[in-house]
């Protein structure tokens, strides 16, 4: 079992674990304050392995997440050449037809469909520009001692242990963290995991056959139907990804080809003939709901020697679209406490621990809060919104 721990004078020697949206934006900051970093990634290199269905493949890219591709030099990139533009909510009725709400009437902000794995693979593809990054993919970690800044991963391919050692372990792999698990065995470690009782299901809108969009292409759709909704996001392609939210109980009450179509005839009639009958049924039938979690912990932080972000730290049901966006925010704000303490590890993650959280835990309520908006409040007028939400 090798022991890691090379690393050029006066740099600090700084492990990631997980190679996902977060985990790769950290790297390239990091990178470029001349740090060396290690990426260590439980799957393939995602630029060599087709996408997964079921994962969210589209993401709303806001403010806080273009702000942190600014800075690492990608953000024209991924806007200009990748993101569409999402102007407004495009509401559509029982009857089929459409209203948009804007995003920003005044001054026409918007905000931005990106591919998840494209975002990723861009964010990874730009690290191979640094040589003082290096990605270990395959690895999933198995073991850590925080304290002592060591770590032990299991090499998926060769079913090897690999022991390494960091100056810092950045813990961003994802909800189900085991960065996080470590962490918790620490005093006064505080810790919620709640998985609400909606799940959701991705269906596919493909482009027609001249290869065009089938609806307007610079909204984010909107099916709201009280209890539950669907949306759509745009994709490069011309397709959409649909995705259905609604309670697990009423996805399983759907267990025939007559009840799904009936279900759609009733709620989402004008999406049948977009999504194709035959479609639907095997997207339907072919997937199965995904959970919705949320976690709040906190501190983020073990001495000078490992820190949480992202979804590991703080991840938000999806219905405010800012989990990934968060989770850059957090990266770009670490970037500044490393400027503003001159690399002092223990001064960056005691500061990012104690301030961080107010906004995340902020975010997480406004995310649940949002489903209620989407599904139900945006079709109502104000006064009777605030009679829901006394009703609440
Ligand atoms: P992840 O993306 O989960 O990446 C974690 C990485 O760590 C993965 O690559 C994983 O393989 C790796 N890993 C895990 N365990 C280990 C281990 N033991 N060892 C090594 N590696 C490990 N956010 C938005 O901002 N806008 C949106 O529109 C949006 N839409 C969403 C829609 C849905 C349906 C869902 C579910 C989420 C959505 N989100 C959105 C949230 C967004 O997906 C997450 O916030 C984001 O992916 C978090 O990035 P991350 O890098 O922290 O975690």
């Amino acid at each position: 079992m090798a022991l890691n721990n090379e690393h050029a004078k006066g740099s600090l020697d700084i492990a990631i674990v997980g190679g996902g949206l977060v985990g790769s934006v950290e790297a390239l900051y990091l990178a470029k304050r001349g740090h060396n970093v290690r990426i260590y990634e439980y799957r393939e290199d995602i630029r060599k392995t087709p996408q997964v269905r079921g994962r969210s493949i589209n993401l709303a890219l806001s403010v806080r997440g273009r702000r942190a591709l600014k800075d690492v030099g990608l953000e024209q990139h991924i806007i200009e050449e990748h993101g569409i533009p999402m102007k407004g909510r495009r509401i559509h009725r029982l009857d089929g037809s459409t209203y948009v709400i804007p995003y920003d009437a005044r001054n026409n902000q918007c905000i931005y469909s990106v591919g998840r794995n494209y975002l990723n693979a861009s964010l990874l593809k730009e690290s191979d520009n640094y040589e003082n990054v290096t990605k270990y993919f395959n690895h999933k970690l198995i073991e850590a001692n925080l304290q002592k800044g060591t770590l032990t991963f299991l090499k998926t391919d060769t079913k090897e242990n690999v022991d390494v050692k960091a100056d810092l372990i950045i813990g961003a792999d994802g909800a189900f963290s085991a960065v996080r698990k470590s962490m918790m065995k620490q005093p006064l470690f505080d810790y919620t995991q709640k998985y609400i009782e909606h799940g959701y299901l991705e269906l596919c809108i493909p482009a027609d056959e001249q290869g065009s969009f089938q609806m307007p292409a610079n909204y984010l759709h909107i099916w709201p139907r009280g209890n539950f909704m669907m949306i759509a996001l745009p994709n490069q392609d011309c397709s959409w990804t649909v995705t259905l939210f609604m309670p697990f109980t009423s996805f399983k009450s759907i267990d025939t080809e007559d009840k799904l179509l009936a279900f759609f005839e009733k709620y989402f009639p004008d999406s049948i003939a977009l999504i194709g009958r035959k479609k639907l049924i095997e997207d339907f039938f072919g997937g199965s709901p995904s959970p919705l979690v949320f976690v709040k912990c906190r501190p983020y932080h073990v001495e000078d020697k490992a820190l949480l972000i992202g979804d590991a730290a703080h991840a938000v049901v999806p219905f405010y679209g800012q989990g990934m966006n968060a989770g850059f925010e957090d990266c770009t704000i670490l970037d500044h406490l490393f400027q503003k303490y001159n690399d002092d590890l223990a001064k960056i993650l005691l500061e990012f621990s104690d301030t961080r959280w107010i906004d995340t835990f902020e975010i997480c309520d406004l995310a649940l809060y949002n489903y209620i908006e989407m599904r139900d409040l945006v079709t109502r007028p104000s006064y009777r919104i605030r009679k829901a939400l006394d009703d609440l």
